[in-house]
């Protein structure tokens, strides 16, 4: 059968691979299996969410509540910004999708960095838009620059801080560039782990109401996937001025967020505390890795996110260093598919850690 040919160089998404798939290919014992591959939060979420989550389980027969007043009110309040300025989605990638879909057709152009978050290819591909790419592994606004004037793109992706590389902009570089931005370019910050990134390094912190008010270009993405330890239940947001968000509303599809989530993320709002918690343990536990990296004479990426990125040196390679701790029962991410030497490992908790390194210690 013939597709839609867009489809075509496409090579879709390869996950961190599931606990469940470990123990049935390795014949692995589930308690002794550490996933350390996708940047969840290993403390999970608020104790308080899974309460209020118990509490609205007779409502599964009813469809959710579309407007999602509650969540966005939270939101709206958490960031200073109005309802008219917030879209919800089934995760932020469906926030991307949305963004893609409603700005970008056969032919745009999408920039985004080297390496990168790959579901912005991915999307953009969907819709038969050619991908360009800045040439140095971390984010480079001359290069941004540079490349935008010479392709005028109609989407800017910035991913701060990054995945999988671990590195933030400077806000103040950041902004210097979106000014220089003609006003039909979407420029799409995505803070998936922005929480840590406020946390570690103000400088690095962005503002969405901040960049909003300036810029009505600007779309600026969240989740509670990575540090609300929410990413079983799949809720992201994008912030923008109204008449962006007013587009996006136009590709989403009804009740794309389910009761439960919407009532999870809700409640996870309320308890800042648990997460600032959970983020301060996360870069008590990093310093361990930078640590096992020194030791090691292993490069490893300033971090402003829940997960390093370790570059191997020659004769040492990413996959098989994957594989063998695969078989151990150790999920981590071989980032050999962006054309790197390097693997990418979320922090756990203090005991996870401590696997990881046993473990990694004779293959190194
Ligand atoms: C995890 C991640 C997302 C999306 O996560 P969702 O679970 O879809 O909210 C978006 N961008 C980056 C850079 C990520 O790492």
């Amino acid at each position: 059968m013939n597709f839609n040919s867009a489809l075509e160089n496409i090579k879709s998404y390869e996950a961190g691979k599931p606990i469940e798939l470990v123990v049935r290919e390795y014949g692995i014992d589930k308690e002794n299996i550490v996933k350390l591959a996708s940047n969840e939060n290993p403390f999970g979420c608020s104790p308080k969410v899974k309460d209020a989550v118990r509490a609205v389980i007779d409502n599964m027969s009813l469809y959710p509540d579309d407007s999602m007043v509650k969540l966005k009110s939270a939101l709206g309040e958490k960031y200073g910004i109005g309802l008219d300025e917030l879209i919800v989605g089934a995760g932020s990638d469906q926030v991307i999708e949305f963004a893609i879909h409603a700005k970008a057709h056969n032919g745009s152009k999408v920039l985004m960095n080297s390496v990168t978050f790959a579901m912005y290819e991915i999307y953009a591909k969907q819709v038969g838009a050619v991908i360009l790419r800045t040439a140095s592994r971390e984010h480079n606004m001359e290069e941004f620059y540079a490349l935008y004037q010479e392709h005028k793109p109609s989407i800017i992706f910035l991913c701060t801080p990054n995945n999988p590389t671990g590195d933030a902009l400077d806000v103040h570089s950041m902004i210097s560039f979106i000014e220089k931005v003609d006003n039909d370019t979407l420029v799409i910050v995505d803070g998936a782990y922005m929480e840590y990134a406020r946390f570690k390094d103000p400088s690095k912190a962005v503002e969405p109401k901040d960049l909003i008010q300036r810029f009505d270009n600007v779309l600026f993405l969240g989740t509670f996937s990575k540090a609300y330890g929410l990413g079983g239940m799949r809720v992201g947001y994008g912030i923008a001025s109204a008449s962006i968000i007013k587009a996006l509303y136009k590709v989403r599809p009804p009740f794309n967020i389910t009761t439960l989530s919407l009532e999870a993320a809700s409640v996870a709002l309320k308890d800042e505390a648990f997460v600032t918690e959970c983020i301060a343990d996360n870069f008590k536990e990093m310093k361990r890795y930078k640590a096992f990296a020194d030791e090691k004479g292993i490069q490893i990426i300033e971090s402003y996110t829940n997960f390093v990125t370790l570059s191997l040196p020659d004769g040492k390679n990413s996959s098989e260093i994957a594989q063998a701790l695969l078989k151990k029962g150790m999920i981590i991410r071989d980032l050999s598919s962006y054309g790197l030497n390097a693997i990418r490992v979320t922090i756990g908790t203090q005991v996870q850690n401590s696997r990881f390194f046993e473990l990694c210690e004779p293959l190194l």
